[in-house]
């Protein structure tokens, strides 16, 4: 069954192991940020850090593994239509909307969004690290290490793929950044096999 995310709003599930998750891009340029935390402790949570180092890439595409921060493997991605994601930036805020968009009345963004949705699981806002950013296209300068947030390389339905390597809790959101969606928010499709 496919499940849609409206735009600006997020959500959370248990993905068993040996499931599948395909995030899908319904209408191209959006991005979902993508949290995975292992259910029987949800102190163990995918690691931007770990998976980048043992990945040695910061852009990861099918056949990669996303760690935790105890070194387990939590997900693989198992296919890919885009081949860009971002792994480095951290989910947008009401922070990000006041400190790079100067906001006065800042939306909640996709941590708020995945806050509320992960509550029920026993997660703080303080458990929520760096999300895996499904879709967003963020090149690096590789001489300066300049990033840029760039408008997703997704067309209308493209998805990538995850097999759970452990039972896990998800929280999935549609993003809420302007800057990372080209200007225009909108949903995100998701099915779990
Ligand atoms: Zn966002």
């Amino acid at each position: 069954m496919r499940h849609r995310i409206a735009p600006r709003t997020g959500t959370a599930f248990t993905l068993d192991k040996g499931q599948t998750l395909t995030v899908i891009d319904p209408s191209g340029e959006q991005v979902a940020d993508l949290l995975a935390f292992k259910r029987a402790d949800v102190h163990e949570v995918i690691s931007s850090g770990r998976t980048l180092d043992y990945a040695s890439r910061i852009y990861l595409t099918t056949g990669d593994k996303l760690y935790s921060n105890r070194s387990n493997v939590l997900l693989e991605i198992i296919a890919d239509d885009v081949g860009r994601h971002d792994f480095l930036l951290t989910p947008c805020s009401k922070d990000t909307f006041r400190i790079i968009y100067g906001d006065t009345d800042p939306h909640r963004g996709c941590f708020g969004n995945l806050a509320i949705a992960l509550a029920p699981y026993g997660v703080t806002e303080d458990m929520i690290p760096v999300a895996f950013n499904c879709f967003m296209n963020v090149p690096v300068d590789g001489t300066t290490g300049e990033l840029r947030v760039d408008p997703p390389l997704s067309k209308a339905g493209d998805r990538v793929v995850f097999r759970a390597e452990a039972d896990l809790v998800i929280g999935l959101t549609a993003c809420s950044a302007l800057q990372s969606n080209n200007g225009s928010f909108k949903p995100i499709d998701y099915q779990i096999d």
